[in-house]
């Protein structure tokens, strides 16, 4: 599942043509154990710590739109709108009922990433590396020399 959501990132298959992909996998080998939907795939995927959280920005990246700053419409730095307006040379509308954000970007939680790396002891083992193999010569010269 995991290579075949990363087939879809990679070539930039839509949402509707990966149901499609799982479904002819489906028809083809009924005894396959596979999601249904991209939507039953994307919840595996986040059971597995591989989810992550989409925030609005300001588009100057003054700030992220999180927390306590939830409500608001413009970046209290630069008074920049949170949202998509009006703009003849690209086309792009503000709609009146469903706000758009103009930047948004994706936090990737470092530690649910760190407890997926921890369940499988080879990785586990590469992930220790450094600390338990390394020589300690009392030289820094990596990051990693450091406390
Ligand atoms: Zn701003």
């Amino acid at each position: 599942m995991v290579r075949l959501l990363q087939g879809k990132t990679m070539h930039g298959w839509t949402d509707v043509s990966f149901t499609w992909l799982l479904e002819s996998l489906i028809d083809a080998f009924p005894n396959i154990n596979l999601p249904k939907s991209y939507y039953e795939a994307q919840k595996i995927t986040k059971d597995l710590g591989f989810s992550y959280e989409t925030l609005d920005a300001c588009p100057k990246n003054c700030m992220l739109f999180n927390g306590n700053d939830l409500s608001l419409d413009e970046c209290e730095i630069c008074g920049e709108s949170r949202y998509k307006k009006y703009n003849e040379s690209s086309g792009i509308i503000q709609c009146t009922t469903t706000k758009i954000a103009s930047k948004q970007v994706r936090y990737f939680p470092l530690k649910l990433r760190l407890k997926r790396l921890f369940m499988s002891s080879k990785n586990a083992h590469f992930m220790r590396w450094h600390t338990d193999e390394r020589t300690d010569d009392g030289i820094m010269r990596n990051p990693t020399d450091t406390p």
